[in-house]
């Protein structure tokens, strides 16, 4: 079991967000703006690997070598997609706790 991240109810850990039946019944418009957000991060994800592939492919090609600047920014797409995340869960957490109350 698993603790929900906006009210706080126990959740069983073996299902995924969009198969959590708690986010199906009891908050919607979190599992909505959450795949949104999954489909959104493997987007952009996806653009940034091309980008750093064909710029690694451009530098090895005109240097023999690249750099370490392409895990930088791996690192750097992880902390902000990790921000955006915790960012909207308190908005999210806010907003149960303003219509539930009496549950905090
Ligand atoms: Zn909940």
């Amino acid at each position: 079991m698993a603790n929900c991240n906006i009210c706080g109810e126990k959740i069983s850990r073996w299902h995924r967000a969009q198969t959590q039946p708690h986010f199906i019944n009891v908050h919607p418009d979190y599992l909505k703006w959450y795949v949104h957000y999954l489909n959104r991060i493997l987007i952009i994800g996806l653009i940034v690997v091309v980008a750093i592939l064909n710029l690694d492919i451009y530098l090895i090609s005109k240097y023999g070598y690249a750099t370490l600047y392409p895990l930088v920014l791996l690192l750097a797409y992880g902390v902000v997609i990790r921000i955006v995340l915790f960012k909207n869960l308190r908005r999210f957490r806010l907003a149960w706790d303003k219509t539930h109350p009496l549950q905090q």
